[in-house]
């Protein structure tokens, strides 16, 4: 099918594609088929070399990544430069690690194009907590372990985590942190004033859903202990509850006292400067932002 890039109106149309967790084949055959019809590919920091190799090999590609504090290009100018794109009659897809609308500013960017006029549809993708669980075989949900799943960000601009303790902290759910690794201190100091039982399974996921997705399971203060020293400063995620223990690799879980369990895929190496490797308990939060 082919896509007219004025849209039904005539105004232009940026595709907010979401890019999924990294493997190629994990993405919708939507974004697939607008990948190999797009002129111009804006694309992130998250999304893979294998995914990206997907667009049409003539499309422009535009990166306008973002590692936390070091913005390659301001989101006021990525909405400029999506405006720009879309005026002047490109097929432009503008494409987000994961899913577009999960901690991506996809909304932000989408509210930019409509109040400038330019339509933006929106293709879901696989979320880091979909294809991390799945690659951990931890049940998000399970009816004797957890009635709900809470997706929520460790990301501190000014040292502080600005969550709702008092319900995370609540038994009975799952807690997915995206950009936890390096404020896991802070969680787990926030959850145990609310009422956290400490002995409840936790797991680190890195890189979920590509060949080199590692997990390491404990309690969430083994993995506070142990984060520094067995992250590699690939993505990583964060998942809390009774759930960690389940499903089809939960034995893997040895649970409070035995010490973290680490499971490996592929190895690669990462550079200890890398934004997602986690600091150490003593190191100044406000370097974070
Ligand atoms: N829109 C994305 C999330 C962007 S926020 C999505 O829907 O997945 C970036 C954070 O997502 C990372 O800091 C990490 O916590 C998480 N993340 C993204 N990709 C991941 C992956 N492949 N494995 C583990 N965590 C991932």
């Amino acid at each position: 099918m082919y896509i007219d890039p004025k849209g039904a109106a005539g105004r232009g149309t940026v595709f907010l594609v979401g890019a999924g967790p990294g493997a190629a084949d994990l993405l919708t055959l939507r974004a697939s088929r607008l990948l190999g019809e797009a002129d111009v590919i804006v694309h992130d920091r998250l999304v893979s070399a294998e995914v990206l190799a997907m667009g049409r090999p003539q499309a422009e590609r535009i990166y306008v990544g973002k590692a936390r504090s070091n913005h390659c290009m301001s989101q006021e100018a990525i909405n400029a430069l999506l405006i720009r794109l879309a005026r002047s009659g490109k097929r432009v897809v503008r494409l987000k690690g994961g899913d577009p609308l999960i901690f991506g500013r996809g909304g932000e960017e989408a509210e930019a194009l409509q109040g400038a006029g330019v339509d933006c549809e929106i293709v879901p993708g696989i979320t880091a907590a979909l294809a991390c669980a799945a690659n951990a075989g931890i049940p998000l949900t399970h009816r004797d372990a957890s009635r709900s799943v809470t997706l929520a960000t460790g990301h501190t601009k000014d040292g502080t985590l600005d969550l709702d303790f008092p319900v995370l902290a609540r038994p009975g759910a799952t807690l997915a942190i995206y950009m936890g690794i390096r404020t896991l201190w802070l969680l787990l100091d926030g959850l145990t004033r609310h009422g956290f039982d400490p002995a409840t399974p936790a797991a680190l996921v890195e890189r979920g859903g590509t060949p080199h997705c590692r997990t390491l399971t404990g309690t969430l203060p083994e993995l506070v202990s142990q984060a520094p020293a067995w992250s590699m400063g690939g993505p990583t995620l964060v998942l809390i509850g009774e759930v960690v223990a389940r499903g089809a690799k939960g034995a893997r879980y040895r649970g409070a006292g035995g010490g973290a369990t680490a499971t490996s895929g592929a190895f690669y190496s990462a550079s200890s400067t890398s934004p997602e490797m986690p600091l150490r308990r003593t190191a100044s939060v406000t370097a974070l932002s």
